[in-house]
């Protein structure tokens, strides 16, 4: 039935569930389920041929009931405002679980990042940062990377912005190159998150990550940090992808190795010693812990009747259908929940944009300790949610988030 949801359907459906086992008043419901502001354009791009090209570009708030916007943009073809409205509205709950100072965005651009040269991308970054530069702000909405953006974006993003703002207010924009202000610990941050998430839950659970068995399916910033993580604590990376395809080596694979293979050859395929398969097919080998760390909507309900895991840690934003939740739950596969499993990189975001403002810098060390409190406490808020109900740690992580988020919105009288 929900097989053709949306993802804004998706996540709607979550919070509408949620609300109604916490009994809340329905403007709650009302309220998140409008977006706040959506600013769209369209950007027209002189390429290196001399021909123009049109990108649709959007940024949208979510909800600020809990302070400024904030959340990635990513660049990726096909990019629609459903999918956006869905990763603003995650970010507002994801920020409300890990209990930052934030409400939610998100913003992004339908361009293949790849099919353009790198000029092409300054080009189409700089004329992003100017057509949105009264829309974001410190104080107003921050983004970051995302799926198909990086620090050098950011890097172009925030120059543009200082020459139209005619400010440096490095806080705008967090995961910047530590050279302009970026925080120590930003780019693994996501990773280790999903790491201190399922180390967490391991406890609970009783499922070690010393000597088990994890497939992550992707290989991008948060698969592969995902993966350093698990692999520095004792587990064996059996299979990992991306979108060529995906690699196994039931012996365990070695992850820094594969990366410096991808950044040579351009995929993870062709990794000497390991068996190929298809990109999704990582999803549903048998293993102990499953990462999907790739897109919105790889487990639907036919995959989820194939997954073969103990325990999922999403490191991707919405990767899990509500129909494959329910095959999920029957089979008795626990989910820690995008919300809480890849809130490491907002956090350490959030400790990037404090560090701005201050203007005072911390360690590495510092950065850890930090982003680990944040996420054991964040787990342990959820799991109590999830037990006060008797639900899923989805479930409970939504708890968490609305019931913050509601609280936030009740004494601004927004409810
Ligand atoms: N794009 C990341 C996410 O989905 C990070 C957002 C941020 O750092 O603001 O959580």
């Amino acid at each position: 039935m929900s097989e053709k949801l949306s993802p804004w359907e998706s996540q709607l459906v979550n919070v509408k569930k949620t609300c109604d086992l916490m009994g809340l008043e329905p403007a709650v419901y009302e309220v998140v389920s409008h977006p706040k502001a959506i600013l769209k354009v369209a950007l027209p791009i002189r390429m290196d041929d001399g021909s123009v090209e049109v990108f649709d570009a959007v940024r949208i708030h979510h909800n600020d009931a809990r302070g400024p916007t904030k959340g990635g943009i990513r660049y990726h073809k096909g990019l629609n405002l459903d999918t956006e409205m869905a990763l603003a509205a995650w970010m507002t709950w994801k920020n409300a679980v890990v209990n930052l100072p934030y409400g939610g965005g998100k913003g992004g651009i339908d361009v293949d990042p790849k099919a353009l040269s790198k000029v092409e991308l300054e080009r189409l970054t700089r004329a992003y940062a100017v057509a949105f530069a009264n829309f974001i702000g410190v104080d107003l909405d921050v983004p970051a990377p995302d799926v198909g953006t990086n620090a050098q974006i950011m890097a172009w993003l925030i120059d543009e912005y200082y020459k139209v703002t005619g400010k440096i207010t490095p806080g705008v924009i967090t995961a910047k190159p530590l050279s302009l202000g970026g925080s120590v610990g930003r780019t693994a941050a996501t990773g280790r998150g999903v790491y201190f998430a399922s180390r967490e839950a391991s406890k609970l659970y009783g499922i070690p990550i010393k000597g088990s068995d994890v497939s992550i399916q992707g290989y991008g910033n948060v698969a592969y940090y995902a993966a350093t993580n698990f692999h520095d604590a004792g587990a064996n990376v059996v299979a990992v992808s991306d979108s060529k395809g995906g690699i196994y080596d039931a012996k365990g694979l070695d992850p820094v190795k594969v990366m410096e293979h991808k950044r040579e050859t351009g995929s993870v395929l062709g990794y000497p010693g390991a068996k190929e398969m298809g990109s999704a097919d990582v999803l549903t080998v048998k293993c102990d812990y499953l990462i999907p760390a790739a897109l919105q909507n790889a487990l639907t309900k036919e995959v989820a009747e194939k997954v073969d895991c103990k325990m999922i840690a999403e490191g991707a934003n919405g990767p899990t259908l509500p129909e494959a939740d329910v095959v999920l739950n029957e089979k008795g596969i626990t989910v820690i929940p995008d919300i809480c499993a890849n809130a490491g990189g907002v956090t350490v975001s959030y400790f990037e944009w404090v560090q701005n403002r201050q203007g005072y810098y911390w360690t590495e060390e510092e950065v850890d300790q930090r982003l680990e409190r944040v996420m054991v406490t964040a787990f342990h808020d959820l799991k109590a949610q999830a037990d006060k109900y008797d639900v899923p740690l989805r479930t409970g992580a939504y708890a968490l988030a609305i019931g913050r988020v509601a609280e936030a919105m009740r004494f601004l009288g927004w409810i």
